[in-house]
């Protein structure tokens, strides 16, 4: 187990956008292996590499028991959306808010060796490629929100213990994130 401390919102990582992977190397394997590590013990239902500090386009899922990776992805996206569905993320502990996103997405990309992957998900899982693959764009949920939510989830954002700490070594409960957050 490799277990990495995860980054809060204000870290300036979590705002960078992430770099194409070119190696697909023993770096590589052991960064897929941080993440769903971490991923699983938070636990969370995605984890993007950023958040734990690596400027790479690579994010891990576990979403209806289906866990996996993907490496560089490419999203195609469904016009229909879900405008309620309840979105958490591991970087904002404790906290989910309605956020608007396409009900089905098509990822496609590279496993960690650097072979084509197609995948092809609805609802929590679309939701899940979605909310990684934004986070490798430095692109964070409150962003996809219309004003009105994104102005109250940034007050209950302000609010929160954690707000203004992102020291990587904070530690917060594994329960407050109700195994939806991503
Ligand atoms: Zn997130």
């Amino acid at each position: 187990m490799a277990i990495q401390s995860i980054r809060l919102f204000g870290d300036p990582v979590l705002r960078t956008p992430a770099e194409p992977v070119k190696d697909f190397d023993k770096e590589l394997r052991k960064l897929v292996k941080d993440l769903t590590d971490t991923m699983m013990d938070a636990p969370g239902a995605g984890l993007a590499a950023p958040q734990i500090g690596v400027g790479l386009r690579v994010f891990t899922y576990y979403v209806d028991e289906q866990l996996g990776h993907l490496i560089n992805p490419d999203l195609d996206l469904s016009e229909d959306k879900d405008e309620e569905g309840e979105e958490g993320c591991l970087s904002f502990p404790g906290l989910s808010f309605p956020t608007p996103r396409a009900i089905r997405a098509v990822a496609t990309g590279l496993n960690m060796h650097g072979e084509p992957v197609t995948l092809e998900g609805t609802d929590l899982m679309a939701r899940c490629f979605q909310h990684e693959t934004d986070h490798l764009d430095g692109v964070l949920f409150i962003d996809r929100m219309d004003l009105k939510q994104r102005k109250l989830a940034m007050k209950e954002i302000r609010e929160a213990e954690w707000s203004g700490l992102s020291a990587p070594a904070f530690k917060f409960s594994p329960h407050a994130t109700h195994g939806k957050a991503l």
